[in-house]
């Protein structure tokens, strides 16, 4: 079978283990279904998220004059403490900012291979965590915009990373830590107009991957580069593929990329 499409990031279902999906427009792919089996990816041009056109994709998706047009590239997308919806402030579409600026925000501390903090839509958890690769999370504060959450955010970095190291999370290379321990002791730290937010009676959220076999020592697939790949599935986590050779791929990093995708 081989089923050809625009990558954009896998789909999941948050069950024990956690369901991936990887979703083109005709075809809807269970890539757990994949596990053990020998799969074989095609480079075969690009395809902007907004434009739809075969230009290189510049980021998250798009091509570098989209990247540089569409609301969903602006600023306070990786920094929420730039919003400015709550004020009535076009950034570059103020519909489609009030539409997700405004709306419940979360400020959790996950662990995928430290404890970080990070700051969601509501309705993206958990799926945020997953994306990530945590093992663990915590919601600690419920604001009602995105603003709140980035300053909320920018506060606590000062005592918390906020920051990811891919190949501890691939490599399993983590350990356990008490989450509300943490929650307790961030709370001082969190900013005034925040204060009133905090979530006090919630528990950790455990993760479960469907990893077979971890890396010992990853290596970061460059399909663009590499033009085909074809190798054995032997795990998924965040939104990396893990394959035997200890190759891993980065569907989100490759959002944009029109690939075939055969299975043996
Ligand atoms: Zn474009």
């Amino acid at each position: 079978m081989t089923f050809e499409g625009v990558l954009t990031k896998m789909e999941s279902e948050f069950s024990d283990p956690i369901q991936y999906y990887l979703v083109f427009e005709t075809d809807f792919l269970n890539m757990n279904q994949l596990l053990n089996k020998t799969i074989n990816i095609q480079f075969i041009k690009y395809q902007c998220l907004n434009c739809g056109l075969d230009k290189p994709i510049y980021r998250q998706g798009f091509c570098k004059s989209c990247f540089y047009e569409v609301p969903q590239a602006a600023d306070w997308v990786m920094r929420p403490e730039l919003s400015t919806a709550h004020l009535d402030k076009e950034d570059r579409d103020l519909a489609y900012e009030k539409k997700v600026q405004l709306q419940p925000h979360i400020v959790y501390l996950a662990n995928s291979s430290n404890v970080k903090v990070g700051v969601t839509r509501k309705s993206q958890v958990p799926t945020r965590w997953i994306d990530q690769g945590a093992h663990e999370a915590i919601e600690i504060v419920e604001v009602p915009n995105r603003y709140l959450a980035g300053i909320t955010e920018v506060a606590l970095k000062e005592h918390v990373s906020d920051k990811t190291n891919w190949r501890s999370m691939l490599k399993n290379d983590i350990k356990d830590e008490d989450l509300v321990e943490w929650r307790e002791h961030l709370k001082q730290y969190i900013p005034n107009e925040a204060q009133d937010y905090f979530i006090t009676n919630n528990i950790e959220t455990n993760l479960n991957f469907p990893v077979l076999k971890y890396p010992l020592k990853p290596k970061s697939l460059n399909l663009e580069k590499e033009q085909a790949y074809s190798g054995k599935l032997v795990g998924i986590k965040g939104q990396y593929l893990i394959f035997d050779d200890e190759m891993v791929f980065n569907i989100r990093s490759n959002e944009g990329l029109f690939i075939g995708i055969s299975v043996n």
